[in-house]
């Protein structure tokens, strides 16, 4: 039975869902689909430098910057175990479309340049150099051909290294002491110069596009395919990147209702609403996230509750259902506690889902095109 606040929750949640539901084109199945930001990015790199971010006053505890670190190994293992529980009507597993950042700073090599110049490592080598990470990229080969994680393109770095690298060279403290901790943190004003793809002034395209390019080279170096989806960080992202993108294959764009265009300053941007399967000029078509699932960024929230009633939503308009849930929920290399709760979380979302609708199947974004009506 159901309190009355998960009744209110779960209307409120089958509302919001409804209003992105009711636009767009349909599919012919009931598919679900969770989208999984952040793989392969370094946020805090051990507990000890959340402890050292603390005693620095940096304000961490509301943070993503509390819990948000590259997943270990350990990490893959128990997602993948609950991934590979749940099997949809076809008799496969749970899927995650696992987006994924292919590179990370070189911070030696930046602070030996002075911060005048952005170097990174590739992810894999950033896997090396962590302690429970070496095996990180077998396994995810391993999850994905056991058919539970595949990896799309989320980007080249998790970075606006333009802006990043301007306040190293004024000197911010706090950015200062972050970065020797190899963290690209810096309080909470300036959300850690995670939007890559924002940019001050248009002049910064080119650049974006170079950059997005040889995110795709290490891509395909790696997994020995491209990616047909991408996903911005923060979404953020100017038509004028999309050429680029459907260059490199790309015929799914993801994200959320709206994509936020950029407007030379942080933190302000155009949005231009996207329906479900919109496809634009070029031929690249709108993924639009219709179901939310992030336990790390409320402990108090039911989210399996508000979840349910979002995936109710999309099947009723004959939507996918679209779950956003990032990397963090399933972290447990700094507190154990974030990935249990999220991993448990995950455990009663699948099991409900397959239950209450056993017609259901997961598919990864990858895969839409062959479930369009
Ligand atoms: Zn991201």
């Amino acid at each position: 039975m159901k309190t009355k606040n998960q009744l209110i929750q779960s209307l409120k949640s089958y509302l919001a869902a409804s209003k992105i539901n009711t636009k767009g084109k349909s599919v012919k199945e009931k598919i679900v689909l969770i989208e999984s930001d952040d793989w392969g990015a370094i946020r805090t790199p051990s507990a000890a430098a959340v402890k050292a971010f603390e005693q620095k006053g940096l304000e961490i505890a509301q943070s993503i910057y509390r819990n948000d670190a590259l997943e270990s190994q350990d990490d893959l293992e128990l997602l993948f175990e609950v991934l590979s529980k749940h099997k949809g009507s076809d008799g496969q597993p749970a899927k995650m479309t696992a987006n994924a950042i292919m590179a990370n700073p070189d911070f030696d090599k930046i602070k030996a340049s002075g911060y005048t110049e952005f170097h990174y490592e590739k992810f894999t080598d950033t896997f090396q150099k962590y302690p429970n990470h070496g095996n990180n990229l077998t396994l995810w080969k391993q999850g994905q051909s056991e058919n539970i994680f595949q990896p799309q393109f989320h980007g080249r770095e998790h970075l606006n290294y333009k802006r990043w690298l301007r306040v190293l060279q004024q000197k911010n403290e706090a950015a200062l002491f972050c970065f020797d901790h190899n963290a690209t943190y810096s309080g909470k004003e300036d959300y850690s110069f995670m939007e890559a793809y924002d940019w001050d002034s248009k002049d910064d395209i080119p650049e974006q596009i170079q950059v997005i390019e040889d995110g795709f080279r290490i891509f395909k170096d790696t997994f020995g395919e491209t990616s047909k989806s991408f996903i911005a960080p923060c979404y953020n992202w100017d038509p004028m990147i999309e050429p680029a993108l459907k260059n490199q294959g790309v015929t799914w764009l993801q994200g959320i209702s709206s994509q936020l265009v950029p407007t030379g300053v942080f933190d302000r941007y155009d949005p231009i609403r996207h329906r479900f399967a919109e496809e634009n000029h070029l031929g690249l078509r709108y993924n639009v996230r219709n179901c939310i699932f992030e336990p790390s960024m409320n402990q108090q929230r039911d989210w399996v509750n508000s979840c349910l009633a979002q995936v109710a939503s999309a099947f009723h308009w004959n939507k996918p259902a679209v779950i956003c849930a990032h990397r963090i929920n399933f972290v447990g290399y700094i507190d154990p506690k974030n990935r249990d709760r999220g991993l448990k979380d995950l455990d009663v979302l699948l099991r409900s889902i397959t239950k209450k609708w056993p017609d259901a199947r997961f598919i990864s974004t990858d895969q839409l095109d062959a479930f369009l009506n």
